[in-house]
């Protein structure tokens, strides 16, 4: 239940509500947004008497939350949630682009390739210091140093980083060098990793599960909300279908799904959903025609010689090839939307 709030409210009426809610056990969460204060209602295992709150001075509205994602959901916040990290918005209105190796291999190749995402106007810096990796005889990422390349690339280029935290182990260290902290697929329903992402003090990049329906991706998001971590942006990534063209299935379809349920921002990675070159270009026109909000991409200037991912990292002058196209059919989109009246 989502209790609104009069816009002329008084703290001590917001107050009066806020103790109704955890008189009963339940959890109170005041939600921002809007000129006026509404406080959703957490940890209520059924439905919750409106009459409780009804006629108290101050409130407005009692709203039923019918779904079981409640901080992730519009029922909640109807307006969609912005990002911020540093200079970059990410979030409705804009079309966020992020280009980078799957692996930071060394400080020479970090920048080389940061230098190219730049130029192409790529907005966020990808690479993974800590590698979930299928083998465990194949590279691992390079930990710790491979952070520290990550903030060399920050300072020197000013792009913002977003890079994996594996496990509650070392999500410090991941979050004191990332700008985004991103959880891979294979992580996403790592309850203490979720937890622990909760009370991150930086946004969190949370990705789809190879197999996960969008029920269980936004109750792991939901997760992460519930422990404080408002910022949370969701990123499909493709999932394991019985297909054998392309590496996973990038599910597009769940786009306007995710816009209509939930008030997060929804990045695509077309590179791990297609695991070959030539179709990352093709499903990243069709990610931005579709209403995502923007991108992650894997880069590499020799790609033939990547530790990892070589074969679905593009060159940097098809990054660029990329970046031009996505812009140019975000421009058609708000071209083409029908004025309003
Ligand atoms: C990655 O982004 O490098 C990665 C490992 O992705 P995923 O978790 O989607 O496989
Ligand atoms: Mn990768």
């Amino acid at each position: 239940m989502l209790i609104v709030m009069d816009r002329k409210a008084t703290d001590e009426q917001v107050q009066q509500v806020v103790n109704i809610i955890e008189s009963r056990g339940f959890k109170a969460r005041p939600i921002p947004g809007g000129d006026r204060v509404s406080i959703g209602i957490l940890n209520n295992q059924g439905p919750v008497d409106a009459g409780l709150f009804l006629g108290l001075p101050g409130v407005k509205e009692a709203i039923p939350v019918t779904r079981p994602y409640k901080l992730v959901s519009r029922e909640i916040k109807p307006e969609d949630t912005l990002i911020q990290v540093g200079k970059v918005t990410i979030g409705n209105g804009h079309l966020t682009i992020m280009g980078g190796p799957c692996a930071i291999e060394s400080e020479t190749q970090a920048m080389t390739i940061a230098e190219k995402v730049k130029e192409a106007g790529g907005h966020i810096f990808r690479g993974g210091a800590f590698k979930p990796r299928t083998s465990p005889y194949t590279f691992q990422g390079m930990g710790l140093d491979g952070l520290k390349i990550m903030a060399k690339v920050r300072e020197t280029y000013d792009l913002p980083v977003v890079t994996e935290a594996m496990d509650t182990e070392t999500f410090d260290m991941v979050e004191e060098y990332a700008d985004i902290v991103q959880i891979g697929t294979r992580n996403m329903q790592n309850f203490s990793l979720l937890k622990r992402a909760g009370r991150c003090k930086r946004p969190v990049m949370l990705k789809r599960g190879m197999s996960a329906t969008l029920d269980e991706w936004l109750m792991a998001a939901e997760y992460v909300m519930a422990g404080g971590n408002t910022n949370v942006i969701l990123c499909e990534r493709g999932v394991r279908t019985f297909v054998r063209h392309s590496r996973n299935t990038l599910d597009l379809s769940v786009v306007p799904v995710v816009l209509k349920e939930s008030h997060l921002p929804i990045i695509i990675d077309p590179s791990h959903a297609a695991g070959k070159r030539d179709q990352v270009i093709p499903l990243s026109r069709a990610s931005v025609a579709v209403g995502a909000h923007g991108l992650m991409v894997e880069v590499h200037h020799e790609p033939e010689n990547a530790m990892s991912d070589g074969a679905q990292s593009l060159y940097p002058d098809q990054f660029k090839q990329l970046c031009d196209y996505a812009r140019r059919v975000r421009a058609i989109l708000e071209e083409a939307k029908p004025k309003e009246e």
